[in-house]
């Protein structure tokens, strides 16, 4: 079986989850008493934040990228970064290492393949909603990307991973505002939603909607313990 780095903290709220379903995976694969080898990097999440808010992109890829050749030394066979909006830097990230990093993105991308979804909507941080970095894994793969089309439903969805998601706070009003932005974009012919930050799974799950969601969090998760035990 081989290593797990995870770089998490990013917030730490939703690196509990990967924590549960990666070895859930590996428990329903091999049975038994087996689990998962993962070595955990848990990050400072206020000074990440800090980076983003302040445009200081090249300190966060130092620090996960330090993060990273730590896991490799530590013994890890290959790495995640846990969470979609720092995969900004993933470039920077995988240099600071010889073993791969797996791309959140990819590997959504892969699902939605698998689900032959050409159109979805994209929820995430207001980094990955907006910017190219993200959005342009899945144009080169041929997936249309929409996002929230007003400026107000883009920044609540933002507001309410920064100040509730990443504290552990978790409201109805939200997602109800959530399950009516899944609604619009559906309306406007999105096939299926990326949860693309990786607490939203925190907030709406597949029972409060028909439109097939693909959460970033369960996808990197069980991709990376079947990648420790086939690759
Ligand atoms: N975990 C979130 C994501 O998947 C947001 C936190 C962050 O800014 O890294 O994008």
């Amino acid at each position: 079986m081989k290593t797990i780095g995870l770089i998490g903290g990013m917030s730490w709220e939703s690196t509990v989850p990967y924590y549960q379903i990666i070895n859930e995976t590996v428990r329903e694969k091999l049975g038994g008493l087996h689990s998962a080898k993962i070595i955990l990097h848990s990050v400072e999440f206020d000074e990440i934040e800090r980076c983003q808010s302040m445009n200081q992109w090249d300190k966060a890829a130092d620090i996960l990228g330090s993060a990273a050749r730590g896991l490799e030394l530590a013994g890890a066979d290959f790495i995640l970064i846990c969470t979609n909006t720092m995969h900004k830097v993933f470039h920077e990230v995988q240099s600071f290492v010889s073993v791969p990093v797996y791309h959140i993105a990819e590997l959504t991308a892969d699902e939605l393949e698998k689900n032959a979804i050409a159109r979805v909507g994209l929820l995430g941080t207001k980094y990955t909603m907006k910017e190219d970095f993200y959005r342009k894994v899945l144009t080169d793969r041929h997936i249309d990307v929409l996002i929230p089309d007003s400026e107000e439903d883009i920044s609540l969805v933002n507001t309410v991973i920064f100040e509730e998601l990443c504290l552990g706070i978790i409201k109805d009003s939200s997602r109800r505002e959530y399950l009516r932005i899944i609604e619009d974009l559906t309306r406007r012919g999105a096939q299926g939603i990326i949860m693309g930050c990786t607490e939203i799974g925190l907030l709406v799950h597949q029972e409060d909607t028909d439109t097939p969601l693909f959460d970033t969090t369960y996808i990197h998760a069980k991709a990376a313990a079947e990648k420790a035990l086939t690759d």
